[in-house]
Protein backbone atom coordinates (compact mmCIF):
# COMPACT_ATOMS: atom_id res chain seq x y z
CA UNK A 1 0.00 0.00 0.00
CA UNK A 2 1.59 2.99 -0.36
CA UNK A 3 1.52 6.48 0.47
CA UNK A 4 -1.23 8.04 -1.80
CA UNK A 5 -3.45 5.47 -1.49
CA UNK A 6 -3.24 5.27 2.45
CA UNK A 7 -4.19 8.88 2.21
CA UNK A 8 -7.25 9.06 -0.03
CA UNK A 9 -10.23 10.69 0.99
CA UNK A 10 -11.84 7.25 1.34
CA UNK A 11 -9.36 6.14 3.72
CA UNK A 12 -10.05 9.50 5.46
CA UNK A 13 -13.68 8.39 5.65
CA UNK A 14 -13.08 4.91 6.90
CA UNK A 15 -10.51 6.26 9.85
CA UNK A 16 -13.25 8.66 11.27
CA UNK A 17 -16.14 6.31 11.36
CA UNK A 18 -13.69 3.84 13.01
CA UNK A 19 -12.56 6.01 15.68
CA UNK A 20 -15.66 8.10 16.41
CA UNK A 21 -17.29 4.28 16.98
CA UNK A 22 -14.52 3.46 19.03
CA UNK A 23 -14.97 6.42 21.06
CA UNK A 24 -18.73 6.13 21.29
CA UNK A 25 -18.16 2.53 23.10
CA UNK A 26 -15.51 3.54 25.34
CA UNK A 27 -16.52 2.69 29.03
CA UNK A 28 -13.83 3.89 31.06
CA UNK A 29 -11.00 6.22 30.90
CA UNK A 30 -8.31 4.24 30.90
CA UNK A 31 -10.65 2.30 27.23
CA UNK A 32 -10.73 6.20 26.44
CA UNK A 33 -6.66 6.44 26.69
CA UNK A 34 -6.31 3.14 24.57
CA UNK A 35 -8.48 5.18 21.86
CA UNK A 36 -6.38 7.97 22.16
CA UNK A 37 -2.99 6.36 21.62
CA UNK A 38 -4.41 4.56 18.73
CA UNK A 39 -4.75 7.79 16.90
CA UNK A 40 -2.21 10.30 18.38
CA UNK A 41 0.76 8.71 19.81
CA UNK A 42 3.41 10.69 18.35
CA UNK A 43 4.98 7.48 17.42
CA UNK A 44 2.29 4.73 16.23
CA UNK A 45 -0.66 7.09 15.57
CA UNK A 46 -2.69 6.63 12.90
CA UNK A 47 -3.78 10.40 12.87
CA UNK A 48 -0.54 11.62 14.08
CA UNK A 49 1.25 10.00 10.93
CA UNK A 50 -1.27 11.06 8.56
CA UNK A 51 -0.56 14.53 9.57
CA UNK A 52 2.85 13.63 9.04
CA UNK A 53 2.80 12.50 6.05
CA UNK A 54 0.62 15.10 4.62
CA UNK A 55 4.21 17.35 4.03
CA UNK A 56 5.63 14.87 1.79
CA UNK A 57 2.31 14.88 -0.58
CA UNK A 58 2.83 16.52 -4.19
CA UNK A 59 1.17 20.02 -3.82
CA UNK A 60 -1.84 19.85 -5.83
CA UNK A 61 -2.66 16.24 -3.75
CA UNK A 62 -2.06 18.10 -0.65
CA UNK A 63 -4.15 21.37 -1.59
CA UNK A 64 -7.10 18.21 -1.75
CA UNK A 65 -6.37 16.33 1.14
CA UNK A 66 -5.35 18.50 4.13
CA UNK A 67 -8.16 20.26 5.00
CA UNK A 68 -10.25 16.91 5.22
CA UNK A 69 -7.14 15.54 7.30
CA UNK A 70 -7.84 18.82 9.26
CA UNK A 71 -11.54 18.02 9.67
CA UNK A 72 -10.70 14.53 10.77
CA UNK A 73 -8.20 15.34 13.71
CA UNK A 74 -10.74 17.81 14.71
CA UNK A 75 -13.44 15.56 14.68
CA UNK A 76 -11.93 12.84 16.60
CA UNK A 77 -10.42 15.36 19.02
CA UNK A 78 -13.66 16.87 20.06
CA UNK A 79 -15.42 13.25 20.40
CA UNK A 80 -12.59 12.63 22.99
CA UNK A 81 -13.40 15.51 25.29
CA UNK A 82 -16.65 14.93 24.98
CA UNK A 83 -16.57 11.77 26.20
CA UNK A 84 -14.18 12.24 28.47
CA UNK A 85 -16.54 14.32 29.85
CA UNK A 86 -19.49 12.22 29.87
CA UNK A 87 -17.34 9.77 31.51
CA UNK A 88 -16.82 12.03 34.22
CA UNK A 89 -13.03 12.63 34.15
CA UNK A 90 -12.66 16.70 33.86
CA UNK A 91 -9.71 17.07 36.12
CA UNK A 92 -7.48 17.90 33.26
CA UNK A 93 -9.88 19.90 31.30
CA UNK A 94 -9.44 23.09 32.16
CA UNK A 95 -12.04 24.84 30.13
CA UNK A 96 -14.81 22.80 32.25
CA UNK A 97 -15.85 24.22 35.40
CA UNK A 98 -18.76 22.77 37.03
CA UNK A 99 -19.69 25.33 39.63
CA UNK A 100 -22.00 23.53 40.91
CA UNK A 101 -19.94 20.26 41.82
CA UNK A 102 -19.24 20.47 45.50
CA UNK A 103 -16.25 21.81 47.06
CA UNK A 104 -13.26 19.82 48.72
CA UNK A 105 -14.06 19.94 52.36
CA UNK A 106 -11.15 23.00 53.14
CA UNK A 107 -11.76 22.71 56.60
CA UNK A 108 -13.14 25.46 59.10
CA UNK A 109 -10.47 27.97 59.97
CA UNK A 110 -10.56 30.92 62.71
CA UNK A 111 -8.94 34.31 63.47
CA UNK A 112 -5.30 34.74 63.07
CA UNK A 113 -3.75 34.14 67.09
CA UNK A 114 -2.48 38.50 66.31
CA UNK A 115 -5.99 39.72 65.57
CA UNK A 116 -7.19 37.87 68.26
CA UNK A 117 -5.38 39.29 70.62
CA UNK A 118 -5.88 43.05 68.95
CA UNK A 119 -9.80 42.43 69.06
CA UNK A 120 -9.17 42.06 73.14
CA UNK A 121 -7.22 45.13 73.44
CA UNK A 122 -9.61 46.94 71.45
CA UNK A 123 -12.65 45.82 73.71
CA UNK A 124 -10.60 46.79 76.40
CA UNK A 125 -9.39 50.44 75.83
CA UNK A 126 -13.23 51.13 74.58
CA UNK A 127 -14.67 49.95 78.11
CA UNK A 128 -12.14 52.70 79.25
CA UNK A 129 -14.06 55.47 76.46
CA UNK A 130 -11.10 54.89 73.66
CA UNK A 131 -11.62 55.52 70.29
CA UNK A 132 -10.01 53.30 67.98
CA UNK A 133 -8.69 54.98 65.04
CA UNK A 134 -6.82 53.54 61.67
CA UNK A 135 -4.57 55.45 59.42
CA UNK A 136 -2.47 55.27 56.43
CA UNK A 137 0.41 52.55 56.10
CA UNK A 138 2.08 54.81 53.71
CA UNK A 139 2.40 58.51 55.24
CA UNK A 140 4.34 61.67 54.77
CA UNK A 141 7.51 62.20 56.43
CA UNK A 142 5.48 64.72 57.98
CA UNK A 143 3.51 63.01 59.80
CA UNK A 144 6.10 59.63 60.00
CA UNK A 145 8.18 61.88 61.60
CA UNK A 146 8.30 65.62 61.95
CA UNK A 147 5.12 65.89 63.54
CA UNK A 148 5.86 63.47 66.57
CA UNK A 149 8.64 65.67 67.27
CA UNK A 150 11.73 63.83 65.13
CA UNK A 151 13.32 66.52 62.66
CA UNK A 152 15.10 65.85 59.52
CA UNK A 153 18.50 64.18 60.14
CA UNK A 154 17.37 63.90 63.85
CA UNK A 155 19.91 60.62 64.70
CA UNK A 156 16.32 59.20 66.24
CA UNK A 157 15.22 58.49 62.76
CA UNK A 158 17.70 55.50 62.95
CA UNK A 159 15.87 53.85 65.58
CA UNK A 160 12.84 54.02 63.61
CA UNK A 161 14.62 53.61 59.58
CA UNK A 162 12.13 52.28 57.31
CA UNK A 163 11.22 52.10 53.80
CA UNK A 164 11.24 55.07 51.81
CA UNK A 165 8.94 55.44 48.64
CA UNK A 166 11.04 58.81 47.78
CA UNK A 167 12.29 61.71 50.24
CA UNK A 168 8.78 62.44 51.30
CA UNK A 169 6.76 59.53 51.63
CA UNK A 170 7.73 56.05 53.52
CA UNK A 171 6.00 53.19 55.00
CA UNK A 172 5.13 54.12 58.70
CA UNK A 173 7.84 52.76 61.26
CA UNK A 174 5.04 53.03 63.76
CA UNK A 175 1.20 53.73 64.39
CA UNK A 176 2.55 57.38 65.87
CA UNK A 177 1.96 58.67 62.44
CA UNK A 178 -1.78 59.08 63.00
CA UNK A 179 -1.24 61.31 66.42
CA UNK A 180 -0.62 64.35 65.04
CA UNK A 181 -3.54 63.81 62.21
CA UNK A 182 -6.15 62.48 65.39
CA UNK A 183 -5.46 65.71 67.13
CA UNK A 184 -6.03 67.99 63.78
CA UNK A 185 -9.73 65.77 63.14
CA UNK A 186 -10.85 65.31 67.15
CA UNK A 187 -8.59 68.58 69.00
CA UNK A 188 -8.66 67.83 72.68
CA UNK A 189 -10.23 65.91 75.04
CA UNK A 190 -9.12 62.79 73.17
CA UNK A 191 -8.70 59.40 74.33
CA UNK A 192 -7.69 57.22 71.06
CA UNK A 193 -6.00 54.20 70.49
CA UNK A 194 -4.44 53.20 66.84
CA UNK A 195 -3.89 49.38 66.31
CA UNK A 196 -1.88 48.96 62.40
CA UNK A 197 0.70 47.47 60.41
CA UNK A 198 3.84 49.21 60.43
CA UNK A 199 7.63 48.85 58.70
CA UNK A 200 11.09 48.70 59.77
CA UNK A 201 14.13 48.30 58.58
CA UNK A 202 15.67 45.28 60.28
CA UNK A 203 17.27 42.32 60.26
CA UNK A 204 14.66 39.33 60.90
CA UNK A 205 15.01 37.68 64.06
CA UNK A 206 13.06 36.15 66.85
CA UNK A 207 12.03 39.45 68.10
CA UNK A 208 12.43 42.01 65.44
CA UNK A 209 10.30 41.54 61.61
CA UNK A 210 10.68 44.43 59.11
CA UNK A 211 6.29 43.83 59.01
CA UNK A 212 4.44 44.04 62.55
CA UNK A 213 1.97 45.32 64.54
CA UNK A 214 1.69 47.81 66.82
CA UNK A 215 -0.25 49.85 69.58
CA UNK A 216 -0.42 53.42 69.69
CA UNK A 217 -2.76 54.99 72.32
CA UNK A 218 -3.00 58.31 74.03
CA UNK A 219 -5.19 60.59 76.21
CA UNK A 220 -5.25 64.12 75.95
CA UNK A 221 -6.99 66.76 78.53
CA UNK A 222 -6.24 69.42 80.73
CA UNK A 223 -4.42 68.42 84.03
CA UNK A 224 -3.17 64.82 82.53
CA UNK A 225 -0.59 63.23 84.18
CA UNK A 226 1.81 60.39 84.20
CA UNK A 227 -0.62 59.04 87.30
CA UNK A 228 -3.18 58.52 84.56
CA UNK A 229 -1.41 56.46 82.60
CA UNK A 230 0.13 54.27 85.58
CA UNK A 231 -3.76 53.46 86.56
CA UNK A 232 -4.75 52.72 82.53
CA UNK A 233 -1.41 50.17 82.24
CA UNK A 234 -1.75 48.80 85.35
CA UNK A 235 -5.53 48.01 84.65
CA UNK A 236 -3.99 46.71 81.11
CA UNK A 237 -1.95 44.07 83.04
CA UNK A 238 -4.25 42.99 85.60
CA UNK A 239 -6.21 42.00 82.35
CA UNK A 240 -4.21 40.80 80.56
CA UNK A 241 -1.48 38.93 82.50
CA UNK A 242 -2.77 37.96 85.88
CA UNK A 243 -4.50 39.92 88.92
CA UNK A 244 -1.83 40.00 90.64
CA UNK A 245 1.11 41.68 88.49
CA UNK A 246 2.68 45.05 89.71
CA UNK A 247 3.82 47.94 86.85
CA UNK A 248 6.71 49.67 87.08
CA UNK A 249 7.75 52.41 84.63
CA UNK A 250 11.69 53.31 84.55
CA UNK A 251 12.88 56.24 82.43
CA UNK A 252 13.57 55.53 78.90
CA UNK A 253 14.21 57.55 75.28
CA UNK A 254 11.47 58.59 72.89
CA UNK A 255 11.66 61.49 70.80
CA UNK A 256 8.26 62.54 70.62
CA UNK A 257 7.64 62.39 74.78
CA UNK A 258 8.66 64.53 77.35
CA UNK A 259 9.42 62.88 79.29
CA UNK A 260 9.54 58.91 78.22
CA UNK A 261 9.65 56.43 79.99
CA UNK A 262 9.65 52.47 79.44
CA UNK A 263 6.57 50.34 81.09
CA UNK A 264 7.22 46.81 82.30
CA UNK A 265 5.34 44.46 84.27
CA UNK A 266 5.99 42.09 87.20
CA UNK A 267 7.05 38.30 85.76
CA UNK A 268 5.47 35.59 86.42
CA UNK A 269 7.93 33.71 88.11
CA UNK A 270 9.83 33.97 91.85
CA UNK A 271 12.82 35.97 90.56
CA UNK A 272 14.41 34.31 88.09
CA UNK A 273 13.27 32.55 84.49
CA UNK A 274 14.57 32.94 80.67
CA UNK A 275 11.35 35.14 79.85
CA UNK A 276 11.92 38.08 82.49
CA UNK A 277 16.13 36.89 82.12
CA UNK A 278 16.26 36.87 86.10
CA UNK A 279 15.31 40.66 86.45
CA UNK A 280 11.68 39.39 87.45
CA UNK A 281 10.25 42.20 85.31
CA UNK A 282 8.98 41.96 81.43
CA UNK A 283 9.62 44.99 79.37
CA UNK A 284 6.72 46.08 77.44
CA UNK A 285 6.37 49.19 76.03
CA UNK A 286 7.43 52.97 75.69
CA UNK A 287 5.44 55.75 76.55
CA UNK A 288 5.79 59.27 78.14
CA UNK A 289 4.05 62.44 78.61
CA UNK A 290 3.40 64.20 74.97
CA UNK A 291 6.22 66.63 73.66
CA UNK A 292 4.61 70.15 73.67
CA UNK A 293 6.02 69.97 69.77
CA UNK A 294 3.60 67.55 68.72
CA UNK A 295 0.59 69.13 70.85
CA UNK A 296 1.24 72.14 68.76
CA UNK A 297 1.50 69.88 65.48
CA UNK A 298 -1.94 68.65 66.30
CA UNK A 299 -2.91 72.38 67.07
CA UNK A 300 -4.24 71.58 70.47
CA UNK A 301 -2.60 74.47 73.34
CA UNK A 302 0.03 72.72 75.22
CA UNK A 303 -0.51 75.47 78.13
CA UNK A 304 -4.32 74.30 78.57
CA UNK A 305 -3.59 70.39 77.39
CA UNK A 306 -1.15 67.57 78.31
CA UNK A 307 -1.68 64.11 77.34
CA UNK A 308 0.67 60.96 77.33
CA UNK A 309 0.96 58.21 74.97
CA UNK A 310 2.46 54.78 74.35
CA UNK A 311 3.00 52.48 72.29
CA UNK A 312 3.69 48.29 72.10
CA UNK A 313 3.26 45.38 70.17
CA UNK A 314 0.47 43.20 69.97
CA UNK A 315 2.32 40.29 68.78
CA UNK A 316 4.83 40.41 72.21
CA UNK A 317 1.48 40.39 73.89
CA UNK A 318 0.50 37.09 72.33
CA UNK A 319 4.04 35.80 72.54
CA UNK A 320 4.05 36.39 76.29
CA UNK A 321 0.51 34.57 76.94
CA UNK A 322 0.87 32.15 74.91
CA UNK A 323 4.57 31.56 74.92
CA UNK A 324 5.04 31.85 71.14
CA UNK A 325 9.21 32.11 70.89
CA UNK A 326 9.49 33.56 67.66
CA UNK A 327 8.32 36.40 66.19
CA UNK A 328 8.35 35.84 62.38
CA UNK A 329 5.83 32.91 63.20
CA UNK A 330 3.06 35.38 63.04
CA UNK A 331 3.09 36.34 59.22
CA UNK A 332 4.69 32.65 58.18
CA UNK A 333 1.10 31.14 56.91
CA UNK A 334 2.43 28.25 58.73
CA UNK A 335 -0.76 26.52 59.16
CA UNK A 336 1.12 24.07 62.09
CA UNK A 337 1.71 27.32 63.63
CA UNK A 338 -1.84 28.42 63.47
CA UNK A 339 -3.87 25.54 63.82
CA UNK A 340 -2.56 26.07 67.37
CA UNK A 341 -4.65 28.93 68.73
ZN1 LIG B 1 10.71 35.69 85.24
Amino acid sequence: MNMTSELSLANLNHLAEKYLERISLAKDISELEQVYQAAFSRKSGEISNIMHELKDLAPDKKKEIAPYAQDLRQKIETALANKKIQLGDVSQDQTFFDATVPSKDSGRGHIHPATQVIWEIEDFFRSLGFMILDGPEVDSTFFNFEGVNIPKDHPARDMQDTFYLDENIALRPHTSNCQVRAMREYGAPLRAIVPGRCYRNENRDARHEHTFLQFEGFMIDEGISIANFRDVIDQFFKRFINEKTETRIRPGYFPFVEPGFEFDFKCFCDGFCGLCKGTGWIEFGGAGMIHPNVLKHGHIDPDKFSGWAFGFGPERLAMIRKQIPDLRLFRSGDLRFLEQF
